[in-house]
């Protein structure tokens, strides 16, 4: 058999079981090597040994059976870098790809050349915004939170692979912060914000295999941005910036949280490339 009729094979049993198609490709080149997709279509007429077979016949039946493709590999794809991922942590979304860019360009306007500008990342998951953010901008120091163990592990071995310099701390939102006085000038966070009433209606595919533990709000899903606003004003410089993910149509709601915790604050929220309200920002005492 050769790579190409393997490919038909996983393409169709994966859309006959309600799958998108393009997964077999994914599955494919991770089957071969972790290889690029130039280099997978470069070997379309090489034979695929049994064994390699095997292992795609096994990647296919457990993302039919509700695995996601990322869990499979091993791997996800995050502003143009790779991270590694497991059952621990949240997939990294591409909407947060958003929130980090945005968040860099702020950080650029109001601390134009300042050295060691104090950012936190709160509820690292994989690193994906942490390490980013330090590998975007050296000008940074990166701290970042997770209150799991095991999501510390994941984002470190991504911090050590792809080269970032980040200071983990293991603890609960602010915390680690407010017990050791540090004073922020940035904090960042796409946390839990998924209300019971979508948690129960959500993807199985999510559901059933992404922590929960980074995905649910609580009852109405506001339940870390109401920490947030007890434990900020604790941390947070004079001069400061905030910026969170939000779930659709929670941007006006958690707007106006931050308006009431910092009175003066210039706050705002951005959509995403989908159009819906996914990031809200904050520029306090500017
Ligand atoms: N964007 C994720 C989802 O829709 C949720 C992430 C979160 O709760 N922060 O599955």
């Amino acid at each position: 058999m050769k790579v190409h009729e393997a490919l038909a094979w996983a393409s169709s049993f994966l859309a006959d079981h309600n799958r998108e198609a393009f997964a077999a490709e994914i599955l494919m080149r991770h089957v071969l090597g972790d290889v690029s997709r130039t280099d997978m279509l470069m070997r379309l007429h090489d034979p695929i040994s049994e064994e390699k077979y095997e292992e795609l016949e096994a990647a296919v039946e457990r993302h039919v059976d509700g695995e996601p493709v990322q869990y499979i590999t091993g791997r996800e794809d995050f502003y143009g870098r790779t991270f590694s991922v497991n059952e621990e942590v949240l997939i990294p979304r591409p909407e947060t790809e958003e929130l980090v860019e945005h968040m860099l360009t702020l950080i650029s306007e109001h601390f134009p050349g300042e050295e060691k500008v104090a950012v936190a990342d709160i509820g690292t998951g994989s690193g994906a915004i942490s390490v980013t953010m330090a590998l975007e901008n050296k000008d940074l120091k990166v701290y970042t939170v997770d209150i799991a163990k095991e999501s510390i592990e994941v984002a470190r071995g991504n911090a050590r692979k792809l080269g970032a310099d980040v200071e983990f701390l293991h603890g609960d939102l602010l915390k680690p912060f407010i017990d050791k006085g540090i004073e922020l000038d940035v904090v960042v966070s796409n946390p839990p914000y998924i209300p019971d009433h979508e948690i129960a209606v959500l993807d199985t595919i999510v559901k059933d295999r992404e922590p929960m533990r980074a995905l649910s709000g609580g009852e109405d899903g506001y339940d870390f941005y109401r920490r947030f606003m007890d434990e900020l004003p604790l941390v947070l410089k004079e001069r400061a910036l905030v910026g969170f993910e939000v779930g659709a149509g929670q941007g006006a709601t958690v707007a106006s949280m931050l308006k009431d915790t910092f009175g003066d604050a210039q706050v705002y929220v951005k959509y995403d490339i989908s159009g819906k309200d996914r990031m809200v920002f904050a520029v306090i005492g500017k």
